[in-house]
């Protein structure tokens, strides 16, 4: 077997392939900490919240007590489970119905009244506000220390990992002019899947992330699903991190350099702390990081058969990190037969609808 791309989503299935049984190859052609990954970012949001889709609340919560048994692995908290909360603006609107789904779940989740949920904050404006879910065992994953931490251990797993720009000539994987066959391929290549198989229903847009020098540790992770906006307190010292969801322009090059973020992101991120954390808007930017989505129309991933023992795993939509392990798992159960995959992961036509990721209004 045959992963090619080491990023969150292909590391996590070689280490659980390999814990499976099978023999696996992992190919990687970018250093870990090479910012054109899009799991080198600095963190990502672990919610179950999703809306009325059961099926991805059901794998978040799922991930999430993954990223804990990781924790103890790693001996190390790669996954800070300080909770998320969801700003809402209505009280029967977006976050109303994921708390619906969570707790037929039963996944753990409140409804606060605002007032409640400001407490939780050193500041939070609240007046345009009508309800706020919690996710108390939710967080933030540390996406680049996490990958890095993932593939270490599918190599302690027996994972082989090869460095090298792998290209795809039917179940062959031709690295550097060599070719090597296995039973089956796994191509898990973010956004430079569009380019390696051309026709696949993914765009790329250009998303830049912000962290401003603020130093609120330990409380919870925030979304504001209206506002397209979300974020958390400081994590490693990166500084409070409030970034946009709303999708860049599509055409962007996975492989630009990557420079200083454009002016407009800068001030998207300032409006919303003006509105927010007012005290905030004029604190000085800490890190930033030009990153990419590799969206599909409908936010659904792509995870298909293209051709017999060849797959494509990619289309995360920018909300994929969260998943890594559990996807990893049911992907396993896919690929040795044990399950079938889901259809919603094909290559149908696909419509163009919003929600999986935490952009109310794009
Ligand atoms: C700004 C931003 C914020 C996000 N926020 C969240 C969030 O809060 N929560 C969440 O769950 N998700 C979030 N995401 C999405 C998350 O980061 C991605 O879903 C996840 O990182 C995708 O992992 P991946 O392994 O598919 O892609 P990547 O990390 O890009 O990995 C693909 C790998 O394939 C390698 N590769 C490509 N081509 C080849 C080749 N030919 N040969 C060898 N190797 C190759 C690349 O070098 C790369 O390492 C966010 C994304 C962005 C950009």
């Amino acid at each position: 077997m045959i992963v090619v791309g080491a990023g969150i989503w292909g590391a996590s299935l070689a280490l659980r392939l390999a814990e499976s049984g099978r023999q696996v190859t992992l190919v990687e052609r970018l250093a870990g900490d090479d910012p054109r990954r899009a799991s080198a970012g600095a963190t990502r949001l672990v919610r179950s919240a999703h809306g009325t889709s059961e099926f991805y609340a059901r794998m978040a919560w799922q991930a999430t007590r993954d990223w804990l048994a990781l924790n103890e692995r790693a001996g190390e908290q790669i996954f800070l489970p300080q909770g998320v909360m969801w700003f809402g603006r209505e009280a029967d609107g977006w976050e109303a119905r994921s708390a619906e789904v969570l707790k037929n779940l039963d996944i753990p989740c409140t409804l606060l009244d605002p007032a409640e949920a400001a407490r939780f904050y050193p500041e939070l404006r609240h007046d345009d506000l009508a309800t706020v879910l919690h996710e108390p065992e939710a967080g933030v994953v540390r996406a680049r220390r996490a990958t890095e931490v993932i593939t270490g251990l599918a190599q302690d797993a027996g994972v082989t990992l090869i460095r090298g720009a792998a290209g795809p000539a039917g179940r062959q994987v031709v690295i550097d002019g060599e070719a090597m066959t296995a039973d089956q391929v796994v191509w898990a290549c973010g956004a430079w899947l569009p380019e390696l198989f051309p026709g696949l229903p993914i765009t790329v847009t250009r998303q830049d992330t912000t962290h401003f020098a603020a130093g609120w540790t330990g409380v919870p992770a925030f979304c504001d699903y209206s506002a397209s906006a979300y974020g958390h307190g400081d994590v490693g010292g990166h500084g409070m991190k409030i970034t946009s969801d709303v999708e860049g322009e599509p055409g962007f090059d996975p492989d630009s350099a990557r420079g200083d973020i454009l002016p407009a992101s800068e001030q998207r991120a300032r409006d919303y702390l003006a509105r927010r954390f007012p005290s905030l808007a004029g604190v000085p930017l800490g890190l930033t990081q030009v990153c990419q989505y590799a969206l599909t129309p409908d936010g659904e991933w792509v995870i298909t058969e293209i051709e017999d023992g060849v797959w494509v795993l990619g289309g995360d939509s920018g909300h994929g990190a969260k998943h890594a392990p559990a996807l990893a798992t049911y992907l396993t159960s896919v690929l040795t037969g044990e399950a079938a995959i889901d259809p919603r992961f094909g290559l149908h036509q696909r419509d163009s609808v919003r929600g999986l990721r935490t952009s109310g209004e794009t």
